[in-house]
């Protein structure tokens, strides 16, 4: 077969990414080694916009970076996870704390109608490690590890709907903390000598060079019984089939690893973990940091909603939830269980 059918043959085609032949490499979705399709992915939109090559895996649709470089370059003073927002008013705050109980706690119908009023993009996938629905429930007393916190809003978030034993772990840390009920460490997490009763990486793994290191690394940490909750962006997903290299959450080259489903399962299995349990959990964002990318903008460069008008929001709010439903949203979070 010509290498041209053979590209065509194993990718469907996407917008705006290059495919330039094949390179060799190991897979770290399932783990084949060989020859893979080569693609080159556009980084931050502007005029010094800059092309990273990465390999797509034939077998599981996982796609990684190929690129020998340090990831801590792209992470610039004004990147967004590390620097807290201002705080809100004092009335905000409350009404915030307050959703966030009902979304957290609350019986899972209320719950869901709240997330129709007001949503927070982190909180619903918590509730099945909370409720005991893939192991037994962890609540506020259990110890929580964030690893990859950035500044640790969503700890910080925790800690006011009353969970008391949190830690946040992240290597690019810009300053420690402790307060109580609430430490926030210059760390990668897998190397801290205590154990966790739940361990979460938020839109953290995808950054890591080594990510079959982290994962066996995580069985250390973890308590018996307890719970490692995974969230990454998937590749498997109408957002990719439809943006391609425009991805928002692809993120050329700060993201390393975007994983299929099932490369990511074959990636937890083959590091000794079952999935107990897989679930989409896209937002509006992935829609709108895609659709921003489109016009030359990201969100790296501020908040981009308010480049679109309310009915394209509502109509990409009503299509991440239909997403969400369907099976092909750009974000999964999974359940992992030693
Ligand atoms: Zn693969």
């Amino acid at each position: 077969m010509r290498m041209n059918d053979r590209i065509a043959a194993t990718m469907p085609p996407v917008p705006h990414v290059e495919v330039v032949g094949r390179v060799d490499g190991r897979c770290p979705g399932c783990g084949k080694t060989g020859d893979h399709t080569a693609l080159r992915v556009p980084g931050d939109p502007g005029p010094d916009r800059e092309l990273f090559a990465y390999g797509l895996c034939d077998a599981c649709g996982t796609l990684f970076l190929d690129e020998p470089i340090d990831p801590s370059q792209f992470y610039g003073p004004n990147y967004y996870s590390h620097h807290a927002p201002p705080p809100a008013s004092a009335l905000k705050t409350k009404a915030m704390t307050a959703r966030n109980i009902v979304t957290l706690f609350a019986p899972a119908a209320i719950s869901r109608a709240m997330g129709r009023v007001s949503e927070h993009p982190t909180l619903p996938c918590l509730r099945p490690v909370i409720h005991g629905e893939v192991s037994r429930a962890f609540g506020r007393d259990a110890r929580w590890i964030d690893i990859g916190c950035g500044h640790g809003a969503l700890l910080k978030t925790l800690k006011a709907a009353g969970f008391r034993n949190l830690t946040g772990a992240d290597p690019f840390m810009v300053a420690e903390s402790h307060e109580p009920g609430l430490r926030l460490l210059r760390s990668d997490g897998i190397s801290l000598s205590e154990q966790f009763d739940v361990v979460m990486m938020q839109s953290s793994l995808e950054h890591v060079l080594d990510p079959d290191a982290v994962l066996s690394g995580l069985h250390r940490i973890l308590a018996p019984g307890g719970v490692v909750l995974i969230r990454i962006p998937i590749i498997s997903s109408y957002a990719w089939r439809t943006y391609g290299g425009e991805w928002g959450n692809l993120d050329a080259p700060r993201h390393v690893t975007l994983w299929s489903q099932s490369g990511f399962e074959a990636a937890a299995a083959r590091n000794g973990w079952k999935v107990a349990r897989a679930a989409c959990d896209g937002y509006m964002r992935g829609i709108t940091s895609s659709e921003a990318r489109l016009i030359g903008e990201s969100e790296h460069f501020g908040k981009v909603n308010r480049l679109f008008t309310r009915s394209q929001l509502r109509t990409w709010k009503k299509l991440a939830a239909d997403l969400n439903r369907s099976g092909q949203a750009d974000e999964l979070a999974f359940y992992l269980t030693a």
